[in-house]
Order: structure tokens, then sequence, then C-alpha cells
């Protein structure tokens, strides 16, 4: 239903007049005429269903009135007012009628505009707005004519002139539902039209998708009560009842279709790759020169009874960067070599595919060196497959991929390219997986004869509620302690305008390289004609003017075109005024070749170069043990959870980390605040959730659920949690009993509904 209101809407937007015919020829447009119907077609509204699921976006308690000569322009306003006097008159291009209304509570007046193309429009308001009625009117004040405030196209309402007083006043005291209106059509047109198809509905008429037992045992609202409770509410108890059982809806239905995409997988087969005795795993854990955590422990041994099943894992490793997670994918992908398969991990970037392969090779020591001079007899290999391996490289990688003989294959998306074949793919690990689509997933599933097992790993930490809602489908464990002896980071907000303290922040960098550290210094933009890498967060939390700069600015924080902080202008600065020699300044950016980015960090890490000034491609999982200080730039650019990942990257060997972020934010701006919160605590999940809660659902969601689409219209991710844990618990009992939901036919209506091309893969994109 939704695709096909889609497809003629977007051929409404094309021509005005095949809108019309559209318009027209929809359920909505037969039922209360053309023009009412192109303008709910603009809205996405074509079938009735369609314009009852069109919720109010607020309401209005006529309690809440503002006196009319209390309001300041800008301000929006809704009063209730007498109309005193309407004229008419034409536009000078005599297209357009302009009508004037003055409305009056008795002390003070105020003044109405409207504009009407349509000279049914113009009667229409007329009619409605004739002198004498009392109607409320609600919209945003602007300084008119002369100085005086006025309202333009403001939503009204005519109150209805009651018998007795009695009904008058019940009726005046009911909320007013405000519906998200369009061009060609009113709040309160839409709502009389809801009006006209809801009131002969009943129960038999409305479509539930929750089954009435689980109705009945959450004390849930009928679904027609809740429909008739959200568009025309007695009082504001009511229709906040309607709309957690309308959320209710939301949250089963995706959790019944996330539930039976688990249920296919369960049903799925996979070779078992059991734990050994005396293999790979024994011999790496005897070497391993620490011990597990107790949460390390748990999960590996989560993950192995997953591998040693019949039906493909599909787990999620989530924990911070440094809780271990690469020592327990390592196990896993062990295991199945020692079942005699292979295991792929999948990097986001060049640079950490290189990095897992150094890391991995490490860990493992001779156990890596199958067949190599002093490679241990039971041992496996090793392979690292890039895009950029010179042609005689890669031709070897492939072949020991597709022989066998590499046990554990690393990569980036080049490993999904359709020459890579594997003699028995059992294990595929991808880490950071946000960053994979999910058809490059697919397409290395596909590389398995039958489906491999698949563990995904994420230092994002991602909220309960988020993981349910997104990877609800999947099993997810945490890593939750950092390993014992890791230092905690100290972290500071240091204002950009202070120029005190930004020495004291150049300063600490020439002592920690004088001491033998490393320091980062990150900055949003890679030049100051070149866009922001990776900071694709930072205007949802920038406020109007916060992001000016006071005059003088230092040139080395003021390059971008905006002011914003940018590598090459930064390195250049920190070689002349550092103090410093000029060698040990670094740079990294995702514009250098591979083998730029590659000397770069080898310099940076064996300490030739200890000064590095990078964007955010350090961001994830880079592993430099002496770096002991990072600063951030314009940090009031990243999110939370982004800075944090980024602050990881320091204090991760035996010294202390220090992170100072820096920024213009005015100390008391929500800026401001937001990253005060990033220096008191080190609880990424905190951080996560204070970031989600700052962003609007949609962003949360990401594009695919943007506009219209989203099939969450009153979800909220986080402040439901609750609910979405009960409708996850609800729905997977209902799945489980009736897997096909042959018995559930309006459940499974509205899945095929959510899940349909564009929402497939919103669900897989998570
Ligand atoms: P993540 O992948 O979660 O960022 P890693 O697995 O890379 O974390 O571990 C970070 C560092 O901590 C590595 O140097 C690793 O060798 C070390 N490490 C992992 N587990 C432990 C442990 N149980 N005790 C001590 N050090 C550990
Ligand atoms: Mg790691």
């Amino acid at each position: 239903m939704w695709g096909h209101a889609d497809s003629i809407a977007a051929v409404a937007r094309v021509s005005g007049q095949a809108a019309e015919a559209a318009g027209a020829r929809t359920p909505l447009g037969r039922r209360f005429g053309k023009k009412a119907g192109v303008a709910m077609l603009k809205l996405g509204l074509e079938t009735e269903e369609d314009l009852l699921r069109h919720y109010p976006r607020r309401y209005v308690e006529r309690g809440a009135f503002t006196p009319l000569d209390a309001g300041r322009p800008g301000e929006s306003a809704t009063y209730v007012a007498e109309v005193v006097q309407l004229s008419k008159r034409f536009s000078r291009d005599r297209k357009m009628q302009i009508i004037s209304v003055t409305i009056s509570d008795g002390r003070a007046s105020l003044d109405l505009t409207f504009f009407a193309r349509q000279s049914y429009l113009a009667q229409h308001i007329e009619r409605q707005l004739a002198v004498g009625t009392v109607a409320m009117f609600a919209g945003t004040l602007k300084q008119g004519y002369q100085g005086r405030l006025e309202l333009t196209h403001p939503e009204y309402e005519p109150l209805e002139s009651w018998d007795d007083e009695e009904t008058a006043i019940r009726e005046a005291a009911k909320p007013v539902p405000i519906y998200p209106a369009g061009a060609g059509i009113q709040s309160w047109q839409l709502r009389t039209s809801i009006r006209t198809l809801l009131d002969p509905l009943t129960e038999d008429d409305v479509v539930d998708p929750v089954p009435a037992d689980v109705v009945r045992r959450r004390g849930l609202l009928t679904e027609l009560e809740a429909l008739r409770a959200i568009h025309a509410p007695d009082d504001a108890a009511a229709w906040k009842r309607a709309r957690q059982r309308l959320r209710y809806d939301e949250a089963f239905v995706l959790q019944a279709a996330l539930a039976r995409r688990r249920a296919d997988v369960a049903a799925t087969d996979a070779r078992p790759r059991p734990a050994r005795s005396g293999g790979l795993v024994d011999a790496f854990d005897a070497q391993l020169p620490f011990t597990l955590t107790d949460g390390q422990r748990a999960v590996a041994e989560e993950i192995s009874a997953d591998l040693a099943a019949g039906s493909p894992m599909q787990r999620l490793l989530q924990g911070e960067v440094g809780s271990g997670k690469t020592v327990v994918a390592l196990r896993a992908m062990l295991q199945v070599v020692d079942a005699g398969g292979q295991a792929a991990l999948l990097a986001p970037t060049e640079v950490l595919a290189q990095q897992h392969a150094r890391t991995i090779t490490r860990l493992l020591g001779p156990l890596g060196e199958a067949g190599m001079l002093g490679g241990a007899a039971e041992g496996t290999r090793v392979t690292l497959l890039t895009g950029s391996l010179p042609a005689a490289a890669r031709k070897k990688a492939l072949l020991e991929a597709a022989s066998g003989e590499a046990g554990i294959v690393i990569g980036t998306h080049a490993l999904l390219g359709e020459q890579v074949s594997f003699a028995d793919l059992g294990l595929v690990v991808v880490d950071e997986q946000h960053r994979f689509g999910v058809e490059q997933r697919d397409a290395l599933r596909a590389k398995g004869a039958v489906m491999p097992h698949q563990l995904f790993m994420t230092a994002t930490p991602i909220p309960r509620s988020v993981a349910m809602t997104f990877f609800g489908d999947v099993e997810v464990s945490t890593l939750r302690e950092v390993p014992a002896g890791r230092s905690p980071i100290a972290t500071h907000v240091v204002p950009a305008g202070n120029p005190r303290w930004m020495e004291r922040v150049w300063a600490k960098i020439a002592e920690e390289v004088d001491g033998g550290g490393r320091a980062y210094v990150v900055a949003p933009r890679i030049s100051s004609s070149q866009e922001e890498e990776g900071a694709d967060v930072y205007d949802l939390f920038a406020e109007p003017g916060e992001r000016k700069r006071p005059p003088g600015t230092p040139e080395m924080v003021d390059g971008g075109p905006d002011g914003t902080a940018n590598v090459e202008d930064v390195a250049a600065w920190l070689r002349r005024h550092s103090g410093l020699p000029e060698g040990a300044i670094g740079v990294m950016h995702g514009r250098l070749s591979t083998e730029e980015k590659d000397a770069a960090m080898a310099a940076f890490a064996s300490g030739e170069v200890p000064v590095l000034v990078t964007t955010t491609v350090i961001e994830v999982g880079v592993d430099v043990p002496e770096a002991t200080v990072m600063v951030v730039l314009d940090a009031d650019r990243f999110g939370l959870s982004q800075l944090h990942q980024l602050r990881g990257r320091v204090g991760r060997g035996s010294k202390p980390g220090t992170c100072l972020v820096v920024t213009w934010a005015e100390p008391g701006s929500g800026s401001h605040e937001r990253l005060s919160v990033l220096a008191d605590t080190l609880d990424g999940f905190a951080l996560a959730e204070a970031d989600l809660e700052q962003r609007r659902e949609g962003d949360i969601l990401g594009a695919a659920q943007s506009g219209r689409s989203s099939s969450l219209r009153l979800l909220r991710v986080i402040a439901d949690a609750d609910l979405i844990a009960q409708a996850r618990e609800d729905a997977r009992a209902v799945v489980a009993e009736d897997p096909t939901l042959e018995q559930h036919p309006e459940l499974l209506g509205a899945i095929t509904q959510l899940v349909d091309p564009d929402h497939e893969e919103f669900l897989d994109r998570a």
C-alpha cells in the first residue's frame, strides 16, 4: 500500500495535471473529492487506512490559551477569540484573494491574513469565519504592516455553538488534535475527514496486528478504542493511553518481523564447528601472556557453543575499544580452523585490515606460521587480502584462500570480490559491522557452500533498546569490563579562545613527546578547502551563532572556510610553532594513498614521527600503546560516542592517557555541556544514550527511515525501551508458537507491509 502511494505521489510531484488526475483516483479522492484527494496524496495519504493512521502532531488544550496581547513575533500562539471584522480583496495581479480578518477577545485585537488562490477556498474561509464566530486560532506571530502583530494562515477551528451550556463546557475542554497538514489542506479539514471515517467504524472493521490474548494480557486498549482516542480524545489521559497502544503496535510488528528472521536463520543449516581439545585454541590460550577476563571467558563460551550448533551463529559482540574483542574473535576463528574450516575477518578500511593482520599474527606467534620456518606443526596461516596488494602477492593470497592453506583470511570488502573463493568458509567476523552494507555481507555469506557462522563486532556501545530494535534478530554479547591494568583516561574541556590554555595544550604535547610518548591531534577537516571527514553529526548539536569565531583567532584553528580546524593547516602551524622538530609532526587522513597511510602509521608507531595530526580515520581500532595524549580540535563537531571512541586510542599502554577536547562553544551552551558529559564519564553506554537522546528518531534510524517511509511513527527507541522489551517478549512467543503466522493473518499482513523492499533494507542495515 505504501509503495503504491509513493509512486503516485512521485508522479504527482512531476506534474500538476498528473496530480489532479491521481488525486481524484485515490480512494480518498473518491471519498472526499478531487481537491482533498490531491492534497492528501501530497501528504502520502492514499487510502482510508492511510488517513486513519495520520496521527495528530500535537494537541491543543483549550485551557492553554494566550491572551491576545501577550504574544511576541516568532512565537507560536493559540487564541480563542471572536471574529469582529472580515474583508476580502484581490491581489494586485488578481491571481489571489486576500482575506483579512480581525479577531478580538474583548480587550485586545489581532489581525489575521489568509491567501486563497481558488475562490472556493476563499468562500470557505469566509463562511467559516463569519463575523461573530468564536474560534480557536493557532499559528506563528509575525510583525506585520506598521509593526502590528499578525498571524498569516493560522490553523483555525470554529467552536461549535452548543445548545446547552454543560455540553459547551465539556466539549470546549477536550484537547484539539492538530494534524501534520500540507499545501491545500488544513489541520481541521483532515480532522473532519478523519472523523467522518472513524465515527461509523466498529471493532470488526479495524485490523489489529496484535493478537487478542496479548491485548488482554497487557491491558491495552482495543485498536478501535486507540484510534478513537488518538483522533478524538476526551482528555489528555485518553490520547496518552492511545499513543502507548499504537506505539506498542509498532514495536510488536517490528519485533515479530525480527523474530521471524531469527527463526528463519535458526532453520537454516550450517556446518557445526565444535571445539576440539588439544587444538589451536588450547595452544593459543596456553601461550597468551595474560588470562582472559571473566567477561571474555563468558562471551567466548557463548560463541563456542554457537559455533558447535547446526544453524548459523548470528551474534553481535559489543565492547569498548580495548575491551578485548579481538582476542575473543580470534579464539572463535581458531575453533573453526580446529574443526577443519576457514575464517574471514572483514575490516572497514585497509589500515584496519592491516592492523588486524599484524595484531593477529603477533598474538598467534608460531601458531600462525604453518609451513614456514619456525612455524608450529599444528599451526595455520594468516593471509591478508586487500585491494592494494601488488598482482603477485594478490595471486598468492587468492590461492591460499582457495586452497584452504590460509585458515584466517583478513581483508576489506576486497574479500567480497568475485575472484575470491574459499575452500571451506566456516566463520565470517565483521569488525564495525555498521559500516558494511547488507549486500556486501550477503555476498560474503554466499561464498560458503552452506551459510557460515557470523560474528559482528562493534566498539560503539549500543543501548539495549536500540539493540532490540535493530539487532532483534541477532544475539548480543557485551564485554563490559576493560582488562585490568589499563589506566583510565582523563578528559578536559579546553576553551579554544583562551590563549593561555591553548599554550598549555601544545606544551603538554611537547612534554609527552620528550618523555617518549606519542600524541594525536584530531581535526574535523583535511584541508581548508576540504569537506569534513567523519564529522557528520555535528550540525545536529551546534546552536545557531555558536560557531562564530572571536576576532584574532589563531590561524591554526581557523583554517577552513567556516573556521573549522583542518589537518593541513594545523600540521603546518605545529611545525612552525610547537618547538618540536619539523619532522616530528606527521599527517594522516583519508585522502592519502594506502602506502602513505601505512608509512604515516608506521612512523608514528615507531616513534620516528611522534605527533600525528589526523582526521577521524584513526577512530576505530588503531593501536599504538605509547600514545598518551590526544587533542581534539573543534570537538563539538563530533558526537559523544565518536569522541569516546577517539579517546580510546590513548592510554592503551602502561601510562595513563589524557584527552583534551578543544572547543569554541561558550561555557553554558548546549555543545559545551555535552563535552562536559564526556569529561565526566567513561561509560560508553551512557554516552551513546546521551547522543541518541539529542537526536531525533529519524537520525537514529538513518536514511532508510527518513521521510514518510518511516515505519516507526510514534515509537521512540530510547524512551520506549520497556515497551520494546515487552513487545519483543510477546512477539517471540507468538512466532515460536506459530512460525508461519498462519493463525495470525493480520500480523503477517502488517509484517509484509513493513518488510517491503525499502524496509527490508532498513531491517538489515541496522
Ligand atoms: P578490542 O578489539 O576490543 O579493542 P583488543 O582485543 O584489541 O580489544 O584488546 C586490546 C588490548 O588489550 C590488546 O593489546 C590485547 O592484547 C589486550 N588484552 C586483551 N585481553 C586482555 C586481558 N584479558 N588481559 C590483559 N590484556 C588484554
Ligand atoms: Mg580491536
